[in-house]
Formats: C-alpha cells, sequence, structure tokens
C-alpha cells in the first residue's frame, strides 16, 4: 500500500480512538526560529491536529529569546497537567544549547522521543517500522543497512531494527564506496537518511525483494524536494519523497501524542 493510503487508513484509526478520551490531547510546540523548513513542518503538525481532533498549539518566541527564558517556558509547560506533549521545534538560535533544552523536556511529555530517558520512540524510526510491519516486512533475521548515523534517525533507526532482531549494519560518510556496494547488494532492507541528494542511484546492486525507505529530504535545483535515493530503483518496495518517511513520522508524532495522553 502507499504511504499516502496508509496514513490516511492510520489516521481514520486514530480519530476513533481520540473519541473515546474524556479530554483532547494537548500539544505544545514552542518555535523560536523562522527558517522555511520548520514552518512547514510545524504546519504540518498543527494541521495533522486539526484533521485528527487534537489540540496542537504553537508557542512562537522571538529569536532573540535567551536560554534563561526558553528553559523557564519549558518547566511551565512540563509542570502543567493540561499539557501531554512538548515539542521545541529545532534547530534553535545560536545562543542556545539544544542538548540542555531537550534534556529539560519532561520526558513523559517528550513525545520526539529525544529524551535518553523519553518513554516515546522517536518519531521517524517509529512511523517507518510500523508501516514495514504494515507491508508485512518481516525483520526477524534481516540484512538491515542504515545509511547516516546521527542522533535523530540513524541511531535510533538502528537501535530499533536491532530490537527487531535485523542484522543492523550501519553506513556512514567514511565507509568506503567498495563496502558501500557490498552491504547496499547483500541488504533485504535498506534505510537512508543522509541529506545527500540521490546518494543511492541505479550504479549499486540490490535485491530485487529489498525495501528501500528513503528519509532525505533535499531541495533539488529544480526548487522541488527529492530524496536521498533515485526514484523507481529496481526494488519490492521503495517509498517516494515527498510523500514517504515525512507523513509516516507525522503520523507517529500524533500517536505518540494520544501515547503521552493516555
Ligand atoms: P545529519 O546531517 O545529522 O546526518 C547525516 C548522516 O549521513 C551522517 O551520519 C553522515 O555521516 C551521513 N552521510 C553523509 N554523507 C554520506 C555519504 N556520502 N555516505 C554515507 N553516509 C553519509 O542528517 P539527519 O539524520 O538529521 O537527516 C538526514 C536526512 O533526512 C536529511 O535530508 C533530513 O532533512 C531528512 N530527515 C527527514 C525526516 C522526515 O521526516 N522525512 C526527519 C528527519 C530528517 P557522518 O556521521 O560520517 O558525518
Amino acid at each position: 500500500m502507499e504511504v499516502r493510503e496508509y496514513v490516511a487508513l492510520r489516521k481514520e484509526e486514530i480519530r476513533a480512538s481520540v473519541r473515546g478520551l474524556t479530554k483532547k490531547p494537548r500539544l505544545i510546540i514552542i518555535q523560536l526560529n523562522d527558517d522555511p523548513a520548520s514552518n512547514a513542518y510545524v504546519r504540518g503538525k498543527l494541521k495533522d491536529g486539526a484533521e485528527l481532533e487534537l489540540d496542537v498549539r504553537l508557542d512562537k518566541l522571538p529569536e532573540s529569546t535567551s536560554e534563561e527564558e526558553l528553559l523557564l517556558k519549558v518547566k511551565e509547560y512540563n509542570e502543567d497537567p493540561e499539557v501531554d506533549g512538548l515539542i521545541v521545534q529545532l534547530p534553535l538560535p545560536k545562543h542556545i544549547d539544544e542538548a540542555k533544552v531537550k534534556l529539560a523536556v519532561n520526558p513523559s511529555k517528550d513525545v520526539d522521543g529525544f529524551h535518553p530517558l523519553t518513554s516515546f520512540v522517536p518519531c521517524t524510526p517509529k512511523g517507518i517500522v510500523e508501516y514495514l510491519e504494515h507491508e508485512g516486512f518481516q525483520f526477524q533475521g534481516k540484512n538491515a543497512v542504515v545509511v547516516g548515523r546521527s542522533n535523530i534517525v540513524g541511531k535510533p533507526m538502528a537501535k530499533l531494527l536491532l530490537s527487531r532482531n535485523c542484522n543492523v549494519t550501519q553506513l556512514h560518510s567514511k565507509t568506503s564506496e567498495e563496502d558501500k556496494a557490498f552491504y547496499l547488494a547483500h541488504a533485504d532492507l535498506i534505510v537512508c537518511a543522509t541529506g545527500r541528494l540521490y546518494l543511492l542511484d541505479h550504479h549499486y546492486s540490490y535485491k530485487p525483494d529489498a525495501y528501500i525507505v528513503d528519509v532525505g529530504m533535499n531541495r533539488g535545483e529544480d526548487g522541488k524536494l527529492h530524496g536521498d535515493v533515485e526514484p523507481n530503483l529496481p526494488v519490492k518496495l521503495q517509498t517516494p519523497v515527498p510523500g514517504g518517511v515525512g507523513l509516516l513520522t507525522r503520523l507517529a508524532l500524533m500517536e505518540n501524542l494520544i501515547e503521552a495522553a493516555k
């Protein structure tokens, strides 16, 4: 099933489960930047919230807000029993220590899953694994290759696949071309999260029954969004960009919020 179709289906289920709750789950998004990509992500979250009848609110603060003021805001929301989920939209202005802010969010409200003690699975890996599960991918004993090792995507993705008993190999910018070609050719599942336009293309070999998940979002010279993977590779399943992992990530966030509210 196409990602868009799957997401629409899951949204129906979420809507039904929200109707059964006595109070609408509330998510606060604190945003300090005004960059176009962040604005687009925030708009998406607000739209999902409205569509799913969730109480998603944006608290947009000036970029000049000090670290101390931001931490006070976070504390306020941490202590507010009406608030179920709290997100501080990244990136933060340079004068604010991102790590410090991530640690300040109450782990039981950390629906992004960034705190080391969080109760939640980070949204991008969670959304991907749930979709693959729905598509009938059998994780146990499969060769999974994760390209990229960021704290937000690559590392939690590898950890989650390992917990599903995949044989996980993690590639990065220091992996040799020869090794990359070898691991890709033997992969049953490839998750690519590098931010490098068409890093994986038809010059590599892939198993015909491989699943490829494209996390990358790169603005092409045509001004449009493109993935890390060249479209239409000869494999069993390849997620598109746009209309792929971005939607799965947003879905997982709403699921984490409902879990937080429960
Ligand atoms: P980072 O820049 O934090 O990490 C990129 C990773 O890719 C690094 O680990 C880097 O390796 C690796 N890398 C870079 N070049 C190569 C190469 N030539 N071969 C192999 N590995 C390479 O990015 P993120 O993980 O935050 O994001 C990755 C992409 O995913 C971006 O395009 C981002 O926009 C997108 N994204 C999409 C989301 C969605 O919801 N759809 C959510 C989050 C991210 P090294 O560690 O050695 O430097």
